[in-house]
């Protein structure tokens, strides 16, 4: 399920089509489109150039302009790729993947949103208004939230940590990997209270954080590598790989939660 990580890596993609112009917008499935028609949806995009693509949280943005060096105005794409969904950046004539839902045709190649369950989707903001609208019960973006704020929203509510960690409004784009990785990086169990914790836990969790979702930007998703707990997450006998105990797993606000009892106590 796509997190801060790999959106940030399809912002990547969504890279290679910066400052060129939509040739044509081809919609192959029309339930990836919120709150717009094909049709509307290929008249507002057509022969607009992209700007330069920008993430907040698990959102891609990218805003579009009438002419190249023009300075972006909307209608602005804002893309959730949901459990499945990811952006492609493919030559001409690559073949159609049977959920290359969405294809923006450029000179240069296509872009295509591909996501198999279509839980979320595209929307297209006619103003700034709509934007803000749209991404108005998300909090600050987990890659750059201070670490006095982090504590504060974190806090907020009496409640256990995963979940606080995992929920968009108090801070935007850690999932349930990403949430896992970081609680053990920083030796916390995920069942402890918000308000339980201390300032050097509240220090400490927010560094790891960010040294962490800093390594898995890097490559685009949450490296499964033999250091990381997420690359021991389908083992049978899944081991710690800091201490080797046996890892425990529950589910804790409904999701699946990986950890190990020895570095992460109660
Ligand atoms: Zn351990």
């Amino acid at each position: 399920m796509p997190e801060l990580p790999d959106v940030a890596g399809f912002r990547r993609v969504a890279e290679q089509a910066t400052g060129r112009q939509v040739r044509e917008v081809r919609v192959h499935d029309a339930q990836v489109l919120r709150g717009i028609g094909a049709d509307a949806f290929q008249r507002a995009l057509r022969r607009r150039y992209f700007a330069e693509p920008r993430r907040h949280g698990k959102w891609l943005l990218i805003a579009t302009a009438a002419a190249v060096n023009a300075s972006p105005a909307p209608p602005t794409l804002l893309l959730h790729f949901g459990m499945t969904g990811s952006l492609q950046w493919c030559a001409h004539g690559d073949e159609l993947h049977q959920h290359d839902r969405l294809v923006f045709d450029f000179a240069a190649g296509e872009l295509r949103y591909r996501d198999m369950r279509k839980l979320t989707g595209i929307h297209l903001a006619r103003e700034q208004d709509e934007v803000d609208d749209l991404l108005a019960e998300l909090g600050p973006d987990a890659q750059e939230i201070g670490t006095d704020e982090f504590a504060e929203r974190l806090t907020r509510t009496r409640r256990r940590l995963k979940p606080a960690l995992m929920d968009q409004a108090v801070l935007a784009g850690i999932g349930n990997i990403c949430a896992d990785e970081i609680l053990w990086r920083a030796r916390i169990d995920p069942n402890r209270s918000t308000t339980d914790l201390g300032a050097a836990d509240l220090d400490r969790l927010h560094r790891e954080m960010r040294a962490m979702l800093r390594e898995a930007v890097r490559v685009g998703r949450v490296p499964d590598g033999a250091s990381w707990l997420t690359g021991h997450r389908d083992e049978p006998d899944r081991r710690c790989p800091r201490c080797s105990s046996a890892l425990r797993r529950m589910r804790i606000g409904g999701r699946s939660t990986l950890w190990c009892p020895t570095c992460q106590p109660a």
